[in-house]
């Protein structure tokens, strides 16, 4: 017998996320998800049951808790399966349950509003007095007792009426109309019907049957299908890494598996990195699953979401394709979850609750007994390594479908540029090939790394980059201070004014941005069409399909642009492609830094020769012998991981160790610097707890952020490091409490990551 609920108060208002502890009366059948009326500090205001107990929580004991009033939804408004996600996203991320709600049930949006009540009959003789005494009071009751539930908004009530608030008190006074608060969703989202499943034989619109396929799987295909399929059977959950090259047809494998997954009965999601690739997977699964398949993600207006959550709810779309946040469709028999392209940070949300979507995908299936599958060509280190320890399956696909072959890759030495006086950031290869396909009319691409903020040290002569000797990162240079910087220590020493390892004077940091590229094109081929796609000309997403579009329309010869360029569209008049430095990649001040290049690297030769016309790859770098670069260039994933994985157990980075990374800002830099060493002396008097003393807990920094300064806020920056993700939570729970009691911390803003992707 639950005696205890808890409810989470005004979950839309974030100044009051809170969770409060009523009573349940004996004559209430409560469930977890209801959403009920309870009071707080003389008000009454709408809650959402997010869990119930017998006894009280601990230190709880012996205070008097008032009970619930009211419930207000004859049924869950959320299923219990999901709140209990949303404590597990609050707990594993490091935010309050309240935001965690709002991610896992996007619904629940709306905002907090004063009604009135009408708690009178207009018939009611005292009532009907009021027209000779005070028209204007029984003109206020008129309209509420035309109102829908006899309720309604005190600011439409008040136009409406066209009364003063004078009135208002007045009849509140009398005790005809009450004062309330409540939450109300934005958009027209009613409470949804309880769920009923459509049945077997009934699959909706628009679907056809397996017969009517249109694709033939290989043997290769069809047996990562019937693995998967017997995965499924087997009914506990389970993590699957399909590991297949670019271009094996992991589609065709997905589309399989959903149609076996529908016809038992099971829902599934499909995700995929970007937005702007959704809609194109969707065209491809409608040509088969019509309109059971549903888009889903961040950027469809409230009223779209509204609609959509509904429809899923109801059973009538059963395949949700989306981004990230598609994660949380509430399919009533979620079965499948597919991550396509699994290893790409953008699965990595950046805000609270900054949460990884293949975590939460795990999570979900862990409560469904289902399956999470993960494609890549070049999977995460982390899937990669858990599929080598067992820990999760995997299945390979080595063979490209068709006759199409990788193109081939040359790796271009910029050193060598140098000593033969070429001091253009295109090496001669470069343009030697550039001018052959602008000849041909054939087109080009070339990458670059996003938007530099961050620049590092090194020799032009012999490829000698500054780092860390601690951290094995490389060092970051600022024009303030004209120091170089680690960003996990804060090690500090001056550039170099020759090359501690040949002696030359060519060593200076290093940046390159997308205008700079253009630039020197326009200089070289004055007359030839280009686009840029990067940030600055990518406000927007239709801006950037804008430029696709055009590209694709071969408006333009050459497009050079940061890695959005390199996922999902094919070019077939593509025939080279260019990277014009990978060091920026390999240089950035993060231990993923290889790991981010071979992904790349790989990615983008993937991009050349996808039809007839063969294709070409040149990769310019100061790190030639580098094996990430190299690895890539010969498409060696295996190799690359071996390698990889052996310096992130030396160096004792993920997956070996967890990491928790605490962003401190404030407006002032004295302030922010004082903050990170307090809270870096506050961490480290909690090593003395013998709990966390001898857990192999590391505390990194404090040191600037790789941002040092963004909007107006200075930025610094501590990671705890250890093996057990528990311990550094509770661990980091400690230091943070002990820091806020301090008044120094005041005004100090602090941003927790656990594993962050980026530094
Ligand atoms: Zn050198
Ligand atoms: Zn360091």
């Amino acid at each position: 017998m639950f005696r205890y609920a808890e409810v989470l108060v005004d979950v839309a208002n974030r100044r009051l996320d809170q969770s409060y502890h009523y009573l349940i009366p004996e004559n209430l059948s409560l469930n977890i998800g209801m959403r009920v009326l309870v009071p707080l500090q003389n008000r009454k205001v709408q809650g959402l049951v997010v869990n119930m107990t017998e006894e009280l929580p601990e230190g709880m004991e012996g205070i008097t808790f008032k009970p619930i009033l009211e419930i207000i939804d004859e049924n869950s408004l959320v299923p219990p399966d999901l709140i209990e996600l949303a404590h597990w996203l609050a707990q594993t991320t490091i935010c309050s349950v309240a935001q965690s709600l709002h991610t896992v049930w996007p619904l629940l949006n709306g905002k907090i509003e004063d009604w009135i009540v009408l708690l009178v009959s207009i018939k009611d003789a005292d009532v009907q007095t009021l027209q000779w005494l005070d028209p204007e009071a029984f003109r206020g009751l008129k309209v509420l007792n035309r109102a829908r539930k006899k309720a309604i908004s005190v600011k439409v009530f008040l136009k409406r009426a066209e009364i003063s608030e004078g009135t208002l008190e007045k009849l509140i006074k009398q005790g005809w109309v009450r004062k309330e608060t409540r939450f109300v969703t934005t958009g027209d989202y009613a409470s949804p019907d309880p769920i009923t499943r459509p049945g077997q034989n009934n699959r909706g619109k628009g679907y056809s049957s397996r017969t009517d396929r249109i694709y033939d799987l290989t043997e290769e295909q069809a047996a990562v299908v019937r693995d998967v399929l017997s995965i499924l059977e087997e009914g506990s959950p389970q993590t699957v890494l399909l590991y297949g090259v670019t271009g094996s047809g992991k589609t065709d494998v997905y589309r399989e598996l959903i149609t076996q997954v529908l016809d038992q009965g099971g829902d599934a999601i499909l995700l995929v990195p970007e937005i702007s690739l959704t809609s194109q997977v969707a065209r491809y699964f409608e040509t088969q699953f019509g309109e059971q398949v549903i888009i889903l993600h961040s950027g469809l207006r409230q009223s779209e979401k509204t609609k959509a959550w509904q429809d899923i709810l109801a059973g009538h779309k059963r395949i949700v394709i989306g981004a990230r946040s598609a994660v949380f469709a509430p399919l009533p028999h979620l079965r499948l979850i597919i991550l396509d392209e699994e290893h790409d940070g953008a699965y990595k949300q950046d805000e609270n609750p900054k949460y990884h979507a293949r975590d939460v995908a795990r999570k979900r299936m862990d409560q469904r007994k289902g399956v999470v599958l993960l494609g890549s060509a070049t999977p995460s280190l982390e899937a990669y390594a858990a599929a080598q320890s067992g820990k999760i399956r995997m299945l390979t696909m080595t063979t490209r479908i068709g006759a199409s072959v990788l193109p081939p890759v040359e790796i271009v030495d910029m050193r060598d540029e140098l000593r033969q006086g070429n001091r253009s950031i295109f090496s001669l290869s470069l343009q030697q090939k550039l001018r052959e396909r602008i000849d041909r009319g054939e087109q080009t691409m070339l990458f670059l790394n996003r938007r530099g903020y961050s620049t590092f040290v090194v020799c032009r002569e012999c490829g000698y980059v500054v780092s860390c000797s601690n951290c094995d990162i490389a060092l970051t240079y600022h024009t303030q201070g004209q120091a170089m910087r680690c960003h996990y220590c804060d090690h500090k020493e001056l550039p170099p004014h020759t090359c501690p390892k040949c002696g030359s004077r060519y060593i200076r940091f290093f940046g390159q941005g997308t205008q700079r590229v253009e630039e020197e094109i326009q200089g070289l081929f004055p007359e030839v069409p280009m686009l840029r796609l990067d940030f600055d000309t990518t406000r927007s997403s239709e801006g950037h399909n804008r430029i696709l579009d055009k590209f694709r329309r071969q408006e333009a010869l050459v497009l050079v642009g940061t890695q959005m360029m390199a996922k999902g569209l094919d070019f077939p008049n593509v025939t080279l492609v260019g990277v014009i430095a990978a060091d920026q990649t390999l240089n950035m001040p993060d231990f993923r830094a290889r790991e981010r290049t071979f992904q790349l690297l790989t990615q983008v030769a993937g991009r050349a020769g996808r039809s007839t016309k063969p294709g070409e790859v040149i990769i310019q770098t100061y790190s030639p012998q580098d094996s990430a670069v190299m690895r890539a260039a010969h498409h060696d994933f295996q190799g690359f991981f071996w390698e990889e994985i052996r310096y992130r157990r030396e160096r004792k980075y993920p997956p070996y160790t967890h990491i928790i990374r605490v962003l401190l800002m404030h407006e002032k830099e004295d302030r922010v610097i004082k903050g990170a060493n307090d809270l870096g002396a506050c961490l480290r008097q909690g090593m003395q707890d013998p709990r966390f003393g001898n857990n192999e807990m590391d505390i990194l920094g404090p040191a600037p952020a790789v941002l040092s300064r963004l909007r107006n806020q200075w930025r610094w920056q501590i990671s705890i490091k250890g093996t057990r993700q528990d311990l550094l939570r509770s661990f980091l729970h400690q230091g943070v409490q002990r820091f806020f009691k301090n008044p120094a911390s005041g005004g100090i803003i602090l941003n927790i990551e656990v594993n962050p992707l980026t530094s």
